[in-house]
């Protein structure tokens, strides 16, 4: 005789955990864009950590500390000292305010883009914006999509997905060009050379710092965008975090 077993109704399954995704990458990867982008399809919380070196860097040239070869000069101190005193705020809208102030998109002029990697090379600025860093994803009970340079490897390293985009330089200084530039050609042209050199020097900066250096995470996912664009990228992203968080 068959033995007919009442079956309950097979639930919905949700998420094994709320997803705490680092992102690391190169200098204009892409990786703030579609993390962002990412964050709002799946309803998780987004820091893009670049933002916060910037805004320190931005009000260190504002108070006149000299923030060239930072780490090896005596304003570091003083540097490292305003990163204590004025903790970076990030607004629901995800704009940025430092001690009172709205930089706005001073925060990619290029006096920033010049000066941003020295700061971050600075071992106490990076204590100061790590720890404020874990404590937003401590404070992100639903998720939250990070980040930056070292979030796999030093600021989320028990992350549930690591991910690293990357792009080779001449991709990503088009990139920077078209956003500089959006309707010149001509100057997309003449800026090029000048573009891909900075960008090759920040990269360097960046992976050859002695604290915290730009690496592929271990146990990192990498996705390459020579060939995806801004949709596909960020398609990639969501399927990567979907599958990670949700049982099969
Ligand atoms: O990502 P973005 O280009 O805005 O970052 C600006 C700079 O901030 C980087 O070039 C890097 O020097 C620094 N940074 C960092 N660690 C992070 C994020 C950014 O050192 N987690």
């Amino acid at each position: 005789m068959e033995t007919i077993i009442a079956r309950a109704p097979i639930p919905r399954p949700g998420p094994v955990i709320a997803p705490v995704v680092a992102i690391d990458g190169p200098v204009a990867s892409g990786k703030s864009s579609v993390g962002q982008a990412a964050a709002r399809r799946l309803g998780l919380a987004f820091l893009d950590t670049g933002l916060m070196y910037r805004a320190l860097t931005w009000l260190a040239l504002r108070r006149g500390l000299s923030v060239d070869d930072a780490g090896g000069c005596a304003d570091a101190d003083a540097i490292i000292n305003l990163a204590h005193r004025s903790p970076v705020a990030i607004a629901g809208d995800g704009s940025i305010s430092i001690a009172g102030c709205h930089p706005g998109d001073e925060l990619h002029s290029p006096a920033v883009n010049r000066n941003v990697s020295a700061v971050s090379a600075i071992s106490g600025v990076r204590r100061a914006l790590v720890a404020r860093q874990r404590d937003i994803a401590g404070d992100s009970a639903g998720g939250i999509i990070m980040v930056g340079r070292d979030i796999g490897t030093v600021v989320l390293p028990d992350a549930s997905l690591k991910l690293y985009i990357d792009a080779a330089p001449e991709t990503r200084a088009r990139r920077r060009l078209a956003q500089m530039y959006p309707d010149d050609a001509s100057a997309v042209a003449d800026h090029y050379d000048r573009i891909l050199a900075d960008t090759i020097r920040r990269d360097g900066l960046d992976s050859r710092r002695a604290d915290s250096p730009l690496r592929i995470p271990d146990g990192a996912t990498v996705i390459n965008t020579d060939h995806l664009d801004f949709d596909a990228t960020v398609a990639a992203v969501v399927d990567a975090i979907r599958t990670a968080s949700y049982p099969r």
